[in-house]
């Protein structure tokens, strides 16, 4: 049984496509999201290379939230042959982008995710309390991934309650990382994924290393831990969270000839 990396910008990655997948032999498939409409675009080209492995996205990061009044139609358009909408949502930490910005960017791509009936990824940095009450205004809790979830016990039980989704990345497998720690094991098995990030947040002993997919299963691993499983457990888990998440019914799960 092989994992899922649900979060991995393949496509910003400058080893390229063809090395990151071929170190990750373990990795039945993953998760490319766009940031942009340019790397919009250049995931649903690796998509459409790699049909077997890689799953394409279109969404606009908080960072560049700025651009949605302008590329908004075109990602949109992108999103109907995509598997998800984003990674979208807040960082209030950065603050790259104006708050109101951010929000607009958010919620328009909330309401895409919604009409398309398709999943979106949301990225919270900083911003717990306005993540919640967007989600829970537009009811799209049942619709969305927290990517990179690093919520302590207090939110991560509030955000179970709106029926999210918790995507852990290296952050859970971090010397510091109890409070995520301490979150992740309030988390029901059938509601988490696992992610690298890629090129970001390498989890230990590679901390400072551009991350890669391959090294999915050490954030498997740490949660594990957590859960008091074996790795192998988790990884069915959430492989099959990722199935039921990222995969419409009809469609058929990516998987290697
Ligand atoms: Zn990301």
């Amino acid at each position: 049984m092989g994992w899922v990396d649900t979060h991995c910008h393949l496509q910003l990655d400058e080893r390229g496509p063809e090395t990151l997948l071929s170190r990750a032999g373990q990795v039945d498939w993953l998760v490319a999201p766009g940031v942009d409409l340019e790397s919009s675009i250049a995931s649903l080209d690796l998509a459409e290379r790699y049909p077997d492995r890689v799953l394409a996205t279109s969404g606009l990061h908080p960072h560049d939230a700025g651009s949605w009044a302008t590329d908004g139609t075109e990602l949109a358009e992108l999103a109907r042959g995509a598997s998800a909408v984003g990674e979208t949502g807040l960082d209030l930490y950065r603050n790259l982008a104006p708050r109101e910005d951010q929000i607009a960017s958010f919620e328009g791509q909330i309401e895409l995710a919604l009409e398309l009936g398709k999943p979106v990824i949301v990225h919270c940095r900083d911003a717990f309390a306005d993540v919640f009450s967007i989600l829970e205004r537009t009811g799209a809790g049942p619709s969305a991934v927290l990517h990179c979830w690093t919520g302590g016990t207090r939110w991560t039980r509030r955000f179970l309650d709106l029926g999210v989704t918790f995507s852990f990345a290296g952050p859970v497998a971090f010397e510091t990382g109890e409070t995520i720690r301490l979150g992740a094991a309030l988390v029901p098995p059938d509601r988490a994924l696992v992610e690298t990030d890629t090129p970001f947040l390498a989890p230990p002993p590679h901390r400072g290393e551009p991350n890669e997919p391959a090294w999915v299963s050490l954030v498997g691993a740490a949660l594990a831990a957590v859960w008091g499983m074996g790795a192998d457990e988790v990884a069915m888990l959430t492989s099959a969270n990722a199935a039921r998440v990222f995969l419409s019914p009809n469609q058929d799960r990516p998987s290697r000839g």
